[in-house]
């Protein structure tokens, strides 16, 4: 059994910087990762990362920005650790490679983002996110750091209440492996593969998040769930950088007309609002991004992108946009050190609740988030590690594993299929949990999402080789997604309030008397159970 001090499961921006952290504080370190690190998520990130970089900005400043589009529920000791440590990081990662640009006096030039109060998003014209991992990945490579890339981690697991490794599939070889761990870094990215449409990548399902919800930790604020206002959408959805409307795009009706003034609305308000304008029956909201200086050269993958998939000029032509579900603020319960309820198992990233984001993320704040608290998340995994006794796994959790993978392709086919049942959770969630959502839509989307539990567990993979099967790993990314759902579903409808990214109809005022608390949903007795918490002052 491959045995490491630190095992870190993803290779996104967060688990690469936990990785190197985790090896620079002298601990020996592995990743396993489903796809190979620089296809992941993280790449897609055009606009950019924030971090209090200029003398017109502070950390006081960075932490009263995140609050407000927090809406009441951040909790303030991530917020303060993000704000004192984001501009170092990001000194950092200039100074290993990433191309920031620059501005008149040679400094690190910052766009807005968002409803921040001052200009605070270190960028690389539209391509950030994809600079930010390759230079990441290169700085992972140098530490040597060996990295089971198309491993697919099936479980993880607990001896005597504490986490000793994981289970994990190789799609090369079918083979089922055990690795042993003084501590495991959950790193798995989102679930915005919850909804259709989207704008993750294929793999966002929420492995992480189901991986510690068996093992009993809490998944928190799962109703948060933000739209990002300026996507295309057709076949395939094309995000184009909120930072275009800083710069003097524009959102107009089929006339050309202009509809709403974004200035100061923070990325829920300014959802709900196109939202609101595309029902109003003026037809499509566009965003008309003539006005943008240098606009090619700003944002050259946008004019790119919509050229390909739409067959538009983004220099002549307004580009039909609508709120398309982004990202989860909600996630994995951990402290702001990343650890979860159970020993040796921390989470960091997209798949984490650290309290960082309350019920709005700060458009701009992911990477940051994620090389921050990867850091610290790394170096906590790594000291621990170094205080816990050996490890003496016996590999009964990958015999587990082999017959629960062998129960998945053995027995006849129902006639449905996982598109199928991917596609209709997808249009449900979008429906019913979608921007706006009511009580009666939210009782219709638990029913609807248990019927659709039912049709998986139906369902066979015909094929039985283990050897790069992406049914089979399909048909478990998919067994997440539902029953995240579920667990999603559970958390809007007990939050009977409008607050940030969570818009009831039926409740449509802010309601602290009663909420300003978290939701907390834990698996008991395999049924999602629904509680709450106080915030942290
Ligand atoms: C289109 C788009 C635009 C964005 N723009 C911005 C922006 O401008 N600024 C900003 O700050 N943020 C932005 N974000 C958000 C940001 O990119 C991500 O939230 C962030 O990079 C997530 O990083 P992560 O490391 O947590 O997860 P990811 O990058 O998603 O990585 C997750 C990793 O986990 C692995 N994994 C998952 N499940 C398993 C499993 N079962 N077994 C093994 N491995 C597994 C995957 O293979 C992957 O390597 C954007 C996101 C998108 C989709």
């Amino acid at each position: 059994m491959p045995e490491f001090d630190v095992l870190v499961i993803g290779g996104g921006a967060s688990g690469l910087r936990a990785a190197i952290a985790a090896k620079r504080a002298g601990a020996s370190v592995a990743m396993l990762s489903k796809v190979h690190p620089l296809r992941t998520n993280s790449a897609l990130s055009p606009g950019g990362l924030n971090a209090p970089l200029g003398p017109d900005d502070s950390p006081e400043k960075f932490s009263r920005d995140i609050m407000n589009a927090g809406d009441g529920l951040c909790d303030t000791e991530a917020v303060s650790v993000l704000a004192a440590e984001a501009a170092r990081e990001v000194v950092w990662l200039e100074r290993v490679g990433v191309p920031f640009n620059r501005d008149a006096d040679g400094r690190l030039d910052r766009r807005p983002l968002g409803a921040g109060s001052v200009q605070r998003a270190a960028y690389a014209d539209d391509r950030t996110g994809h600079m930010v991992l390759h230079v990441l990945h290169e700085q992972f490579q140098r530490e040597d750091i060996p990295c089971f890339q198309e491993w697919f981690v099936t479980s993880l697991i607990q001896d005597g209440g504490v986490c000793t490794g994981a289970v994990a599939l190789g799609h090369r070889s079918g083979q089922i492996e055990t690795f042993g761990a003084g501590a495991v870094v959950l790193a798995t990215g989102g679930s915005t593969q919850l909804y259709r449409p989207c704008t993750a990548a294929a793999g966002t399902t929420g492995d992480g998040l189901m991986l510690a919800y068996d093992l009993g930790v809490g998944l928190v604020d799962l109703e948060m769930v933000q739209f990002h206002p300026t996507v295309y959408s057709a076949a395939q959805t094309v995000l184009i950088s909120e930072a275009t409307l800083s710069e003097g795009a524009r959102f107009v009706n089929a006339a050309g007309d202009p509809l709403l003034d974004a200035a100061g609305l923070t990325r829920a308000q300014l959802a709900a609002e196109v939202h609101k304008a595309g029902r109003n029956g003026g037809g499509p909201v566009s965003l008309d991004l003539r006005p943008v200086d240098n606009l090619t050269s700003r944002f050259p993958t946008a004019a790119e992108l919509v050229k390909v998939m739409a067959g538009l000029d983004i220099t002549r032509d307004p580009v039909p946009v609508q709120p398309v579900a982004h990202r989860p603020m909600g996630g994995i319960e951990t402290n702001a050190a990343g650890e979860t309820s159970v020993a040796g198992l921390y989470a960091v990233g997209e798949c984490a609740h650290n309290g960082l984001n309350g019920a709005g993320r700060l458009p701009g704040n992911t990477l940051t988030e994620a090389v921050v608290f990867g850091k610290r998340v790394g170096e906590a995994a790594a000291g621990h590690a170094k205080s816990a006794g050996a490890r003496d796994g016996d590999g009964s959790g990958a015999s587990a594993d082999g017959e629960r993978l062998a129960g998945i392709t053995s027995g006849g086919s129902t006639g449905d299929t996982m598109g199928a049942i991917h596609r209709e959770l997808g249009e449900l969630m979008n429906a019913n949990l979608g921007v706006a959502r009511t009580e009666a839509g939210l009782a219709e989307a638990q029913e609807k999402i248990g019927a659709l539990q039912q049709r998986h567990a139906a369902l066979r993979v015909n094929n039985q080789s283990r050897i790069y099967n992406y049914a089979l790993t399909g048909y478990i990314e998919l067994g997440n997604l539902l029953k995240l759902a579920e667990a999603t579903a559970l958390a809007a409808r007990g939050r009977a309030e409008s607050r940030g990214a969570h818009l009831r109809s039926d409740h449509p005022e802010k309601d602290d008397s009663n909420w300003k608390a978290h939701t907390v949903v834990r698996s008991q007795d395999g049924a999602p159970k629904l509680d709450t918490r106080a915030v942290s002052a």
